[in-house]
């Protein structure tokens, strides 16, 4: 399938290109110019997850990767399950943290791996001194799903940058406990920081052509394809019946996660409409009650993975509408504050549920008493984006109660920190990936 830069029309990829480059001219994002359309889906929820993942995902990538690779990619990409938890009669969580780094961008960054490592090999088979650097910024966690999915990959070699001292202990030992071909870097500053330079690396053409460059942030259209799986496998997970009833609520930041729902929806799954549900960074919310794009400074939550005010992936959504693809009507937003959140980890506590901050912001969009809340005949599905052992200390503080720590986290929090720290400065960052 080809793929259009929605900035600039001449540009037409294949999606191999699209997942080496990450971004297209003038900054624009990849994207199919059509949605696939799949027959049969009745019999395509009946099939096993893996069959399932392959009959989808080839649509999209065909072209570049044959199906006995893309079956080894899928089984070594969804190496875990998304069961959904039923909660009460109306309402279920998707639960999407049962990956190495328990949260659901283990999906996509692993991939993105996987497939990033495939066209690698074929390109060093013709030139071997080829060479791919990952650089992303992380304020948590991007960074240890992108460092587990590439972790080990031959002819990859991956950087991330944290602003030095702004995350939890346990987020940076989850990965700046790995060795090999990660390699971290503490930034004395902070996120933003860690963003800009990042982008100065880019827009260095000799440094990117030196150490072939390429980011692994949710721009990366592959990230997108796979999370679109995981839709159909909870819809897979209803009664026949209750397919068509389903309101899907998802936790937004960037907006990857919802446009990865939206192209399921485009492609056929029968989920009958969504709600976008922010934190206080709530410009889509708003945008979608009086269309104007209005951005706020973005403010911290303790929802931080959704701390975001001006979403990255909103164009792609966008598109989907204009292009007449997807109808506008089902899409409503919600913006949960703190204390609301908070009252909603408890409300969820109540039902026998132990969430966290950025699932309680879903549930409250199904739940929350606005006009667009669930109705009697609806099925709601929240999307459950991390373990709450994540956000261990709010969590605990808000329901008081003590989470045990999951062996994944519990392993890499006694290891020793390997991370390297550096002044904020472009040269130093510079040096430091030229050697
Ligand atoms: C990244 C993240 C989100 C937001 O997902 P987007 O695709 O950026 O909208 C939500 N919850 C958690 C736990 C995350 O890490």
């Amino acid at each position: 399938m080809k793929l259009n830069n929605l900035k600039d029309h001449e540009q037409i990829v294949d999606f191999a290109t699209a997942v080496k480059t990450g971004l297209g001219n003038n900054q624009g994002l990849f994207f199919p110019a059509k949605i696939p359309q799949l027959q049969d889906i009745d019999h395509l929820l009946e099939m096993s997850t893996t069959a399932r993942n392959f009959y989808i995902l080839r649509h999209f990538v065909h072209e570049n990767i044959d199906d006995d690779t893309l079956k080894s990619i899928i089984d070594k990409t969804f190496a875990f399950s998304s069961p959904l938890e039923q909660l009460n009669k109306q309402i279920y969580c998707l639960e999407l943290f049962h990956g190495p780094t328990l949260a659901f961008k283990d999906f996509g960054a692993r991939f993105m791996a996987n497939c990033l490592q495939h066209f690698a090999k074929q390109q060093t088979g013709i030139k071997n001194t080829e060479k791919i650097t990952i650089l992303t910024a992380t304020s948590g966690d991007t960074g240890a799903a992108v460092a587990h999915a590439f972790h080990g990959l031959d002819h990859i070699e991956v950087v991330i940058l944290f602003p030095k001292g702004k995350i939890s202990e346990l987020q940076q030992k989850m990965f700046t406990t790995l060795s090999g071909n990660i390699r971290t870097v503490a930034v004395e500053g902070a996120f933003d920081d860690c963003q800009q330079l990042v982008k100065q690396c880019f827009d260095d053409q000799q440094l990117v052509q030196t150490v072939g460059l390429n980011s692994a942030n949710s721009i990366n259209v592959s990230r997108l394809f796979a999370q679109v799986c995981y839709y159909f496998d909870a819809l897979a997970q209803l009664p026949m019946a209750d397919r068509e009833k389903s309101v899907l609520a998802v936790p937004s930041g960037n907006f990857g996660n919802l446009c990865a729902g939206i192209i399921a929806k485009t492609m056929g799954l029968p989920i009958k409409r969504f709600i976008a549900s922010t934190n206080a960074n709530d410009t889509v919310p708003r945008y979608l009650i009086d269309g104007v794009w209005a951005p706020n400074a973005t403010v911290e939550t303790l929802s931080n993975a959704m701390d975001v005010s001006k979403p990255n992936n909103w164009p792609r959504i966008e598109y989907l509408i204009e292009s007449g693809q997807f109808d506008r009507n089902l899409l409503s937003g919600q913006a949960v504050d703190e204390v609301e959140t908070a009252k909603t980890l408890k409300k969820l506590h109540h039902l026998g549920y132990v969430s966290e901050p950025h699932a309680a912001v879903a549930y409250q969009g199904l739940v929350g008493g606005s006009s667009d809340g669930l109705s009697d005949e609806e099925i709601g599905i929240f999307l459950g984006t991390a373990h709450p052992a994540k956000f261990k200390s709010s969590v605990e503080q808000i329901l008081d109660v003590e989470l045990p720590l999951p062996q994944a986290i519990a392993d890499c929090a006694e290891l020793p920190d390997l991370s390297t720290s550096i002044a904020p400065s472009f040269p130093a960052l510079r040096a430091f990936l030229l050697t």
